[in-house]
This record gives structure tokens, sequence and C-alpha cells, in this order.
């Protein structure tokens, strides 16, 4: 099973839109990790083909900004209040988080990226808490310096793929740091970024649409990551 996932990040609404148009096209399902409030996000909250979960960031903690643990998590499930799935962003994770996670009510955290590793079998951890690993994303595979044409992973034979693709990158088909670099002052400007969009050389959007067209050829269902991990019984 391929499954997908997208932290939003704050990306414009019609950059989201532009993610969901996607996999609505391709009737793909994804889990998507929302870091704010969006008409957009709210528009498909009773959409079967996506998960909410939620995407807290802790990173202003670190810089010694004023806030708790606590106050950042409330913050996002104000957006998405009966979220099943926490993803922090850059990933920030340790021990006692997954118990605050498990704390909140959280089922499953997906803060481990193991780039292109073709065994990623989900795990609990010992409080209970699902651990979801991924095997693929975006800004990593441009930071590899790897090009857009080859997923490096068995896409079609391993037992499970979780791929994270950002809308921004979708977007802007992302295929190098350069390209997100050169467009990056014009993060919140959709129309600005459109013009920033790659169209030289295969990048993030051809790559996730290419993996979107082949998805029901391979795999009979489409599943969110909480269904795949209730499925799979690991809640
Ligand atoms: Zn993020």
């Amino acid at each position: 099973m391929n499954l997908f996932t997208s932290d939003i990040d704050w990306a414009p609404e019609a950059v989201i839109a532009d993610t969901i148009e996607l996999f609505n096209k391709y009737n793909v399902k994804c889990t998507f990790f929302c870091t704010h409030q969006s008409a957009v996000i709210d528009s498909i909250k009773q959409d079967k083909n996506f998960e909410l979960a939620v995407h807290p960031n802790f990173i202003p903690l670190m810089n010694q900004q004023k806030g708790t643990i606590n106050e950042v998590i409330e913050k996002v499930l104000e957006i998405v209040p009966n979220a099943k799935g926490v993803r922090s962003h850059s990933l920030v994770q340790s021990t006692p988080l997954f118990q605050v996670f498990k704390d909140f009510g959280f089922q499953y955290e997906a803060n481990t990226n193991l780039p292109y590793k073709n065994e990623i079998t989900p795990y609990k951890l010992w409080n209970g808490l699902v651990k979801v690993l991924h095997n693929f994303e975006d800004d990593v595979h441009f930071m590899y310096k790897y090009p857009f044409n080859d997923t490096k992973i068995n896409t079609f034979t391993n037992p499970l793929n979780v791929f994270s693709m950002h809308p921004i990158h979708i977007y802007l088909n992302t295929d190098t740091e350069q390209t997100y670099n050169n467009a990056r002052t014009h993060y919140q400007n959709a129309e600005e970024l459109l013009k920033h969009r790659n169209t030289k050389t295969p990048g993030t959007r051809d790559m996730l649409i290419n993996l979107l067209e082949n998805h029901h050829s391979t795999f009979k269902a489409s599943q969110t990551v909480f269904e795949y991990l209730k499925a799979e019984n690991f809640i």
C-alpha cells in the first residue's frame, strides 16, 4: 500500500486547494497534517477522501520564545479537535513528547523519516501510541540532490510506503533546493509562486501525479493513515 501524507506548513489557500484537487482528480486519499485555520481545510472536514491530523510547531519553544508544549498542541487541536494523528513541524520528537501526545488522546505519531527504506512497518510505543514511519519526503529528496523521476523506493512491491509531500513543493513542482529558495520570498502569494513553478525537469508535482495515475492499477484500495492502521490492527 502507498499512503500519502502532506504537511500544510502555512501554505496559502490556493496552494492547499491545488493539492486537494490533485488527490480528488485521481480519487486517491491523503492525510493532511494541519498548521493553521483554513477555509479550504474546513471544506474537506467531512470528505472521506481526506484525513485531518495536526502539525504542531515546537521550534519557537526551542528558540526560547514563550509558550509551552501543551499550548502549542492545544492551538492546533482548535483546527482539528478530533485529530487521531500528529506530526511535528520539522519532525521534532522526544520520549517525553510521545507521552504528551498520548495524554492528549492521539493514537499515532508520524515523526520518523527513514529515507528510501523498504521496510517501514508501524509499531507500538510503550504507551500504546503507534509510530508511523515514512520513507519518502520531498524536501529531503531535493536536499540529497536526487532527481524526481525516481522515488528510490519500490512503489509497487513494498508492503507499505508512506510519502510526505508538501503543498508548496507540489505547487512549485520543486526539483531542487534552488527552485524553492527562489520562490520562498513569495510564500504567501500563490500568483507569484506560480511564476516560479519548475517546468524544466521532473519535480515533486510530476512525481506525485505519476504515483497517483498508477495508484489504482496497483492497489485495490486507497487509505488514509488512520484507515490503514485500523485495517491492519495497529490501533
Ligand atoms: Zn512542517
